[in-house]
């Protein structure tokens, strides 16, 4: 178990935590070869380079319609520019979105010049976004052959064989269905997607490892997977392709490797539900979404069936490997504050001592939320989906949020969770 902080640039901190907890139990559970999905956290407020202290006015909130070009020095001094839409106007500097759904913050102390066009601000069709994706790896110095695989909701540059795309496409486009019907049915409307979601998909790990430095996320280069809220994309890799294998051609076959290799579907499902959470209007993009909230919701998601045929069914199964794991934390370390410390800020999430018992604990307590106070789970979830990019909570206002959905007696709210989660097998 290994959780690491690093300095990517100065002023710039990224936590980068990867969760290894589940390593044994997967072992002992399923005679795997693989781990858990070894999850990156999505921490938008650590991926933000320069959040602003002044707090910017509604009317500077609102997406421009048209696109403006921006040039700016990077963060090495060199000249460059961005075309795209401003999101957030601050005192401090700019927050802008490219036609790729890529986030740019470009602090004020670097801005050369800006000039509005009167030209609609559109987003990438498919051809254009794989065309992105393909440059993207190319950048990151990955040489191999790429195909492009678009679906209804996505498109995917691979440089695996197509059976691969293909069967994971299938699983996106059955986890768009399942998730928008999951939280309909309990008074959460989604929103349809502005469009396609782009998701990379690399034949091996060491290929997965450039693109992870690439994205300036070293930390997730041993990995599977990760959600990049920068560049709104996933990034896997053919989990299905051993070494001692050659990659699988047919879909049939990937889905045949995938049912001996849980974490191939997990990681995709965990991914794929912090990915459609930030693009169907559940969470926002640089806003200030707590840790606990996305990360239990992606593990509530990423249970896998085993018994199924496709490796994934049945949305809500009781996360085994989260539930060992944090019923051994409640045996031996927790404080009886420790709602408290999970839902008041990240901190925990960022400690690598603390980090696992946090994710396990995000996860039963998103599972004893939604379980037993769902209509207040999706009021808390309606209140953090409103959040205003660039604006960051303190611990006082994170605590008012959860309190005004699920009540100040946290004693018995407490007492409440480690009832529930002493019956759940
Ligand atoms: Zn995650």
């Amino acid at each position: 178990m290994q959780h690491r902080s690093e300095t990517i640039n100065p002023g710039l901190t990224r936590r980068q935590l990867l969760d290894r907890g589940c390593l044994s139990l997967f072992a002992a559970s399923f005679a795997s070869i693989s781990p858990l999905a070894m999850q990156h956290v999505c921490d938008a407020k650590v991926n933000a380079a320069s959040p602003s202290d002044e707090e910017p006015s509604a009317d500077e909130q609102t997406p421009s319609p048209t696109v403006s070009l921006i040039k700016f020095r990077d963060e090495a001094g060199q000249e460059t520019s961005v075309e795209g839409r401003v999101l957030v106007r601050a005192s401090d500097g700019v927050l802008l979105e490219d036609s790729a759904r890529r986030l740019w913050t470009i602090p004020s102390t670097r801005l050369e010049a800006e000039t509005k066009t009167e030209q609609p601000f559109e987003f990438f069709d498919p051809a254009q976004l794989g065309s992105r994706l393909i440059e993207e790896c190319r950048s990151a110095g990955i040489d191999s052959d790429f195909h492009v695989h678009t679906t209804e909701n996505y498109v995917m540059a691979a440089s695996t064989p197509e059976a691969c795309s293909e069967w994971t496409g299938q699983l996106l486009e059955r986890m768009q269905i399942a998730f928008q019907s999951y939280w309909k049915n309990r008074r959460f409307e989604l929103t349809p997607l502005a469009a396609p979601l782009p998701v990379l998909i690399l034949s091996n790990q060491t290929q997965f490892a450039k693109m992870a430095e690439f994205d300036r996320t070293p930390a997730s280069a041993t990995g599977q997977g990760y959600y990049l809220v920068t560049a709104n994309r996933i990034v896997l890799f053919d989990l299905t392709a051993s070494e001692a294998d050659s990659p699988a051609t047919t879909i049939a076959e990937v889905q045949r490797r995938a049912q001996r290799i849980p974490a191939s579907v997990a990681t995709v499902v965990h991914e794929a539900t912090h990915q459609i959470a930030f693009n169907r209007g559940m969470h926002q993009r640089y806003a200030d979404n707590p840790v606990w909230l996305t990360e239990g919701m992606a593990m509530y998601f990423e249970a896998p069936d085993l018994k199924s045929r496709r490796g994934w069914s049945g949305i809500g199964k009781v996360n085994t490997a989260r539930l060992f794991r944090f019923r051994e934390f409640l045996r031996t370390r927790r404080q009886p504050d420790s709602i408290e410390t999970l839902i008041r800020d990240n901190s925990r999430f960022g400690d690598a001592d603390l980090a696992i018992d946090a994710y396990s604990e995000a996860w039963a307590l998103t599972y004893f939320l939604i379980r037993t106070r769902i209509r207040e789970y999706s009021q808390y979830l309606t209140a953090i989906s409103q959040k205003l990019p660039l604006r960051w909570d303190d611990p006082e206002d994170r605590l008012a949020a959860f309190e005004s959905a699920f009540g100040a007696d946290r004693t018995q709210l407490n007492r409440d969770f480690l009832n529930f989660t002493a019956r759940l097998k």
